[in-house]
């Protein structure tokens, strides 16, 4: 156990914080400081064709120890961490026999990780939780993830006796500002199918994800003296709010959850001239997803055709982008890759915990790419801010699906029944 624990905090002491706001893959060169690291790291244990390309994409390899022809498999995490929270002097805690009560964090800031908010941390007690000290994230997404992979590779390496076909593994940079997938070369990778380990509690297995767009929509207004305004003014940002208004009332992030999907605002920014509305519109279902994006375009005609005359052209016009779409398309068609997973934790005494993402990850991107990737838990909680924590028994049992995964995927139907 002080094996991962070590290998961890050698990963999240490095700062990997991406940005949005560069154009340069990876967005921020000090995520090669990592990358590089995991290069030394592979060939240390042992992997073969171990590369990074410009981008700072890692791939390896651990080659086949059977003869017969066996699907070849991948696991992949990312090496950045959000840029919502600061990852730089992360110092980890480690709070040995969790006793189930409350962690201080930072004495000083009166920072404190309490069960009694954080339910989920009851799950743990009398386990090894790594914790931050309160004034940075922890990394536990993804570098957990790896954690994990360059562990069961080494364990793999090391135990011979095991019998699986060719694996590779991947590390990718910028997945927390949605690049993650970008440049990821997935002829090169070369796998039938894949895992992100990139999942939160022990247990967790996702192939289902949001469809996504996004909106931008731009009202325009009409600015007069507002002493002689009368017929004449029009002001943008009250166009927006009526366009805001006629969204189905609830459908919002807070007030929805399992399939439910919603539209979000998440930009407001105007003059009486022109005010924009930026909006993200999110849902499971692929013909309630294209119907979201239907009722955008109703509104703007319904308020377009209010002010055509006073206005005399479009007072609203909507820009809608798709953004990604859900796994579960491509992931169906091979589902006997969920069914290994599954029966791996099931064998391990691990009780899957399977539920649709509202989010995406890298995965679905892969998935549209033509290499299908689930997601697997990685074992953190409370990703992007200062109370995120990792149960080490959690990533050494993510260690262990990833090396019964590749355990089953070896043997005739992939160990499966039926
Ligand atoms: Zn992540």
């Amino acid at each position: 156990m002080q094996h991962i624990i070590d290998r961890f905090v050698s990963y999240v002491t490095i700062d990997t914080e991406s940005d949005p706001n560069s154009n340069t893959t990876p967005s921020t060169k000090k995520q090669f400081d990592l990358a590089n690291k995991l290069v030394d790291e592979l060939k240390a244990i042992g992997m073969t064709e171990v590369t990074i390309d410009k981008n700072g994409y890692v791939m390896a390899t651990l080659p086949a120890n059977v003869k017969e022809k066996v699907p070849v498999i991948g696991f992949v995490s990312h090496y950045d961490t959000t840029p919502d929270f600061t990852g730089k002097n992360v110092k980890p805690q480690i709070v040995k026999n969790y006793d189930g009560g409350d962690i201080v964090l930072n004495k000083k800031q009166n920072i404190v990780l309490s069960p009694k908010y954080f339910k989920d941390m009851l799950l743990y007690k009398g386990q090894t939780l790594i914790t931050t000290d309160g004034t940075t994230l922890l990394g536990a997404d993804d570098k957990a993830g790896i954690t994990e992979i360059v562990t069961a590779m080494e364990y793999l390496v090391k135990h011979p006796e095991i019998k699986h076909g060719k694996i590779r593994v991947g590390f990718t940079p910028d997945e927390e500002i949605g690049r993650g997938a970008h440049h990821f070369d997935v002829k090169k990778f070369g796998a039938d199918w894949a895992y992100t380990m990139d999942g939160s509690q022990i247990g967790e297995l996702e192939y289902e994800n949001f469809n996504a767009a996004g909106a931008k929509i731009t009202c325009r207004g009409k600015s007069v003296h507002p002493g002689y305004a009368k017929g004449k003014m029009i002001n943008s940002m009250l166009i927006a709010n009526d366009f805001i208004n006629h969204l189905p009332a609830g459908e919002i992030p807070q007030e929805t959850k399992g399939y439910e999907g919603f539209f979000h605002v998440t930009g407001l920014s105007g003059s009486i001239e022109e005010t924009t509305v930026e909006m993200i519109i999110r849902d499971h279902n692929a013909k309630k997803f294209k119907e979201r994006k239907e009722l955008i375009g109703k509104i703007a005609k319904k308020i377009n055709k209010k002010f055509a005359k006073q206005f005399g052209a479009d007072i609203v016009e909507i820009e809608v982008k798709d953004q990604y779409y859900n796994m579960k398309e491509k992931v169906k068609p091979v589902f006997h890759i969920v069914e290994i997973a599954e029966e791996a934790m099931k064998q391990l005494g691990i009780k899957p915990i399977i539920k649709p993402i509202r989010g995406g990850t890298d995965g679905c991107q892969l998935s549209y790419k033509g290499l299908p990737c689930p997601n697997i838990f990685a074992g953190g909680h409370n990703f992007h801010g200062k109370y995120e924590y990792v149960p080490v028994e959690s990533m050494v049992k993510a260690t262990e699906v990833i090396v019964k995964i590749a355990e089953l995927t070896a043997l005739p139907n992939y160990g499966l029944k039926k």
